[in-house]
């Protein structure tokens, strides 16, 4: 049987160690297998051969048939470029190349009949194709097929003339070395069970595809198999890691709980607060340690149920912790959970960096007795000298604030893990999800409490300022409060910041009988705490800022949200921004402040803002049009988006295929141990081999 993996490509005939050095160097070809995983872009169908009389101006790419009739040079130096005239019998049209002279006259000879690809153009009232691409009419590769697949090239290989042709032209050769079946990468009963085509067949289509439905079948083939390995890769460490890691078992529903939900909860639960309640029940009740992601609309009740999963821990006898990213935020949490607990019976502390020694030192003997049941804080939770005396749940809000070794840290404080929940409320698409946080379940609150007005949000433009502080003014006359943020971006800092400022005189002049303060990333923590807090407690009813007001605030009478330059942000940051209103009974606002000078895909993104107020269709919408990898909330995931044909933006169904089947096979044995599945356990570990920093989450 041959083993493609181990035949390095510069024994391939046509490359030799000058273009194997190049392929290395510039694609990371090293072997003809990773040649033949080397899949075109494109696909441009050359079934049909046009005449050069029918050509008109509205033509893309089109292929001709005939010969070139004579050369010409014209210019000088720079400026030096050469045309032919090239026909068809039915007509001539002038070809344009304006480098590479040499190489076109010495190769393409006059007389020789070509099949010519390339785009004509109208040029001084004549139609002439720059560029094309000429191939001899005996060319093997073009008669196999109308459909031709086009490779990406960087720059230095086509200054070597190894453009996408030259590449096809290996895969051919390579291709047509290969007679017998490769052996199959996928278990037989996952092709049989989703009808996939077979490896040797998928890997001919996609680089010469037989018709557009074997091509497809191709593509979904071989989609489905990098997603399969990547989900086996995720689950199989995630079983690995449960089945050694113990977690406490709080079976027990006792009289905190019970009396909460009897006589404090304020409310009724929604359904998807009950339902999420219940997963994390079950969780704990498992035996094995919980790592669940949280996801939910800002204001959707994740913080109740987060308190609520947290007295199922007291009530088995353990600590809880609460996590924020900052003090603010931190400092809301507490008074907020206190109010509710401490009817209770139960003794609650915040612990900040801000919390002085004298007051430390009573928490932190409180958290070693198990006198203190639930803690409250921001990274100074981290600190060696917080110790507990039986921590069983941990509430991370916020979560992509924290890094993952911060993550890890807080697991670490107990011999045991504690059961962790991770909130936040940028919701990250379903594909992604099961990617970036492979390994951590996913519970979401899709559900908003009832009674809640939706936020109003509309486009406006710059020129229309005036219009906008009359409408502001007669929110602040009723007595609410607004924000008004600028954007702030780490390479224009300085100018951003001029902006900032320049943005907060023209406030203070325009509404002179109001209190204005302002808060940005460049100032001290103490001095933009002081500022936060004047907006906090009312006494400035107007906060210029930047997006360090993202994640925290909660200030329910404000109705109002101005984000100025909003073609700047992200949709997800935007959607978390207009979070900060509508948290309180009246009708709130968000007006995205833009110059009128946007482009069509720019108003389309913003548009989108002012007709829906659903995080994930947002978010969906987002990573759609920016791509996954841009997305927030995975940089610092650590999985490199380098799929090579799957995309996670596009193939969430064929991604849950793959899960299913991982799963399933995962499940039949755990460790592929099996004799039927070893090809599966090589295949796993050549491809994660070359990504050995495949971090994962907790
Ligand atoms: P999140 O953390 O998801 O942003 P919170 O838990 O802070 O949301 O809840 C936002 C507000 O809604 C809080 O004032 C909370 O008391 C209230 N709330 C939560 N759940 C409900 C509910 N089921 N019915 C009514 N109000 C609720
Ligand atoms: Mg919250």
């Amino acid at each position: 049987m041959i083993d493609l993996a181990s035949l390095n490509i510069k024994y391939l005939p046509g490359v030799g160690p000058k273009r194997a050095e190049l392929l290395n160097k510039e694609l990371e070809i090293f072997t003809y297998l990773d040649l033949l995983h080397y899949y075109p872009y494109k696909y441009i169908d050359r079934s049909k051969t046009y005449k050069i009389s029918e050509i008109d101006g509205a033509m893309p790419y089109i292929q001709l048939r005939g010969r070139i009739v004579s050369y010409n040079t014209h210019g000088e130096g720079a400026r030096r470029r050469l045309t032919a005239l090239f026909s068809d019998g039915t007509g001539v049209i002038e070809l344009v190349w304006f480098k590479g002279i040499r190489y076109i006259t010495d190769r393409y000879k006059p007389g020789t009949e070509y099949t010519l690809f390339g785009r004509p153009t109208l040029f001084n009232g004549k139609f002439n194709i720059a560029h094309p691409e000429l191939d001899p009419i005996d060319d093997r590769i073009d008669n196999t097929t109308g459909l031709q697949g086009y490779y990406t090239t960087t720059e230095k290989m086509k200054n070597a003339f190894l453009n996408s042709k030259a590449l096809q032209k290996m895969i051919y050769t390579l291709l047509a070395g290969i007679q017998e079946p490769l052996p199959e990468t996928l278990p037989a009963p996952v092709i049989a069970h989703r009808q996939l085509m077979g490896l040797t067949d998928a890997l001919r289509n996609i680089h010469f595809p037989v018709s557009i439905n074997h091509l497809r079948r191709a593509e979904l083939r071989l989609k489905f198999e990098e997603l399969f390995y990547l989900q086996l890769h995720i689950l199989r460490y995630t079983r690995l890691r449960n089945q050694k890691l113990g977690g406490f078992r709080f079976d027990h529903i006792g009289d905190y709980f019970n009396n909460f939900y009897h006589h404090i909860l304020p409310f009724e639960l929604t359904q998807a607060q009950k339902r999420v309640i219940k997963e994390i029940r079950a969780d704990m009740g498992s035996g094995r340690q919980m790592n669940r992601l949280l996801q939910g609309d800002v204001g959707s009740g994740k913080t109740l149920v987060a308190l609520m999963s947290m007295l199922i821990a007291v009530d088995n006898g353990y600590q809880a912790c609460l996590m924020a990213p900052t003090e603010i935020l931190a400092t809301q949490h507490y008074e907020g959970l206190k109010a509710m607990v401490e009817p209770l019976g139960l003794r609650i502390e915040l612990l900040t960096g801000s919390v002085t020694k004298k007051r430390r030192v009573p928490i932190l003997d409180g958290l070693l007795t198990g006198e203190v049941n639930l803690l409250i804080g921001t990274h100074a939770l981290l600190e060696d000298t917080v110790n507990f005396a039986n921590l069983g749940f941990v509430v991370i809000d916020e979560q992509h604030r924290f890094g993952v070794e911060q993550r890890a840290r807080l697991w670490n404080k107990n011999k045991i893990p504690p059961h962790i929940l991770v909130m936040t409320a940028t919701p990250i698409p379903r594909t992604l999800a099961m990617t970036v946080y492979g390994d951590l379940d996913v519970s979401v609150i899709d559900q908003l409490p009832p009674g809640r007005k939706p936020i109003q949000t509309l486009l406006q433009y710059d020129s229309r300022r005036a219009q906008l502080y009359a409408a502001l003014r007669k929110q602040l006359q009723m007595g609410r409060q607004a924000y008004i943020v600028y954007p702030l971006i780490q390479e224009s800092e300085k100018s951003d910041l001029k902006n900032l400022e320049e943005g907060y005189d023209l406030i203070c002049e325009a509404f002179p009988e109001y209190q204005v303060c302002m808060v940005h990333g460049k100032m001290k923590a103490a001095e933009k705490e002081a500022q936060m807090q004047r907006f906090v407690s009312g006494e400035a009813q107007i906060m210029v800022a930047t997006t360090v007001i993202e994640v925290g605030v909660n200030v329910p009478n404000a109705s109002v949200m101005i984000i100025e330059n909003a073609e700047r942000f992200g949709l997800a940051q935007l959607h978390q921004l207009r979070g900060r209103v509508g948290r309180g009974a009246e009708q709130s606002y968000c007006i995205l402040m833009t110059s009128y000078k946007i482009n069509q895909d720019t108003r389309k993104r913003l548009e989108l803002m002012t007709e829906t107020n659903d995080g994930f269709r947002i978010a969906e919408a987002d990573m759609q049009m920016r791509g996954p990898g841009d997305m927030e909330g995975t940089q610092q995931s650590g999985i490199a988006f380098n799929l090579q044909i799957a995309n996670l933006a596009k193939d969430g169904q064929i991604l849950q295929a793959a899960r299913d089947e991982a799963n399933a096979l995962l499940d039949s044995d755990e460790r592929l141990e099996r004799p039927e599945n070893y090809i599966v356990r090589k295949e796993l570990n050549r491809i994660f081999e070359r990504q050995k920093n495949w971090g994962l989450i907790s």
